[in-house]
């Protein structure tokens, strides 16, 4: 039993006794109403449950029905919700009909560059600013980012521009600082399967960014989703940034057929990073406008103003010159497949 259907005359007194007996048996509900039904997500191990128990549930007041869901993962699922999470930031809408732009360097290196990029990308139509304080590097001596300081200057782009923050966290011991300075957490690649980290953030009220890890199936990545949504935060948006494959010509496969399936899979939002998938600037634009048409709500597109000295991806920024011809290319396509940008 993972899901109770409710009948549409349920009353609050009825939903509160099916949640004490779900309580009983050691399990957690989340209600969901949707336009059309309430459902309770049942939360917890429901393996456990009995046949007779799941029967004995059918027969209480308020309830309709009750289903399993074969998938591992439920409060993702679409089995769950039907309709598209849309998740609101500071006016800003991810998951509806316009199609939202995150852009900024790599890492924050420093204030003028931080305020350079933000001013240049909102003027080209960016809707968010992205720049790592924290910076998950292969190696332990390359440049490691700025940490607070970084965030301030973030923060301060911000304040600027009116953008909202995007910003990866790596370490559970900085959630109270990134809380402060960001508006949506990004999960990078590298701690997708960070379950400590991600029932973290899955216990805080701000939006987070959970990318695909460089080798993890569609289905690990919405485990790893359904950790943070199972804690209470179901505002969850997945960004497809390349796999891992034997091809050598891209830094990584940009998996671009996971946005149709996972459109099919989940109501969650999903967007696309193809600075990260593909690794050259100058394959940069072609995958962003191929992301677009497959139906992705939203791109993460690395800038820089100078790349040549960026310390770190540099290979994979794009110039503010062509992040902006980018973004007036990227109209005809959003339109054609119904969507604004
Ligand atoms: C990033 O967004 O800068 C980043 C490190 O990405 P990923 O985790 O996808 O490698
Ligand atoms: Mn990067």
């Amino acid at each position: 039993m993972d899901i109770i259907v409710l009948t549409r005359d349920a009353s609050k007194k009825d939903i509160k006794h099916i949640v004490k007996k779900l309580e009983g048996w050691g399990l957690k509900a989340h209600i969901s109403h949707g336009t059309e039904r309430t459902l309770i997500g049942v939360i917890g191990d429901t393996s456990k449950i009995t046949e007779d128990e799941e029967n004995a549930v059918r027969a209480i007041r308020g309830v309709e029905d009750v289903m399993r869901i074969l998938k591992p993962y439920k409060l993702a699922s679409r089995e769950f919700k039907a309709q598209n999470t849309v998740i609101k930031i500071k006016g800003k809408i991810i998951g509806g009909k316009k199609i939202q732009v995150i852009a900024g360097p790599c890492a924050v290196e420093n204030k003028t560059m931080m305020m350079n990029i933000a001013t240049k990308v909102k003027s080209s139509g960016a809707s968010f600013i992205r720049g790592g304080a924290f910076k998950p590097r292969t190696s332990p001596y390359a440049f490691q980012g700025l940490g607070e300081e970084g965030l301030r200057y973030l923060a301060e782009a911000s304040r600027k521009t009116g953008l909202p923050v995007v910003t990866e966290i790596m370490d559970p011991r900085d959630l109270d600082v990134m809380l402060k300075y960001s508006d949506i957490i990004q999960i990078g690649a590298r701690n997708m399967q960070n379950f400590r980290l991600l029932l973290e953030v899955g216990m805080c009220n701000k939006p987070v960014l959970l990318k695909r890890g460089l080798s993890a199936t569609i289905k690990e990545w919405l485990m790893a989703a359904e950790y943070i949504m199972s804690k209470g935060n179901q505002q969850v948006i997945l960004c497809e940034r390349g796999i891992r494959t034997f091809e050598t010509e891209t830094r990584n496969t940009l998996d671009l057929s996971a946005v149709p399936v996972l459109k099919q899979k989940t109501h969650l939002p999903v967007i696309v990073d193809p600075s990260h998938g593909v690794g050259k600037w100058g394959l940069v634009s072609p995958m962003a406008k191929a992301a677009v048409a497959a139906g992705a709500d939203g791109l993460l597109i690395e800038v820089h103003t100078n790349p040549e000295e960026a310390v770190s991806d540099g290979e994979q920024s794009l110039k503010p010159e062509a992040f902006k011809k980018l973004m007036s290319e990227l109209k005809p396509i959003a339109r054609a497949v119904g969507r604004d940008i």
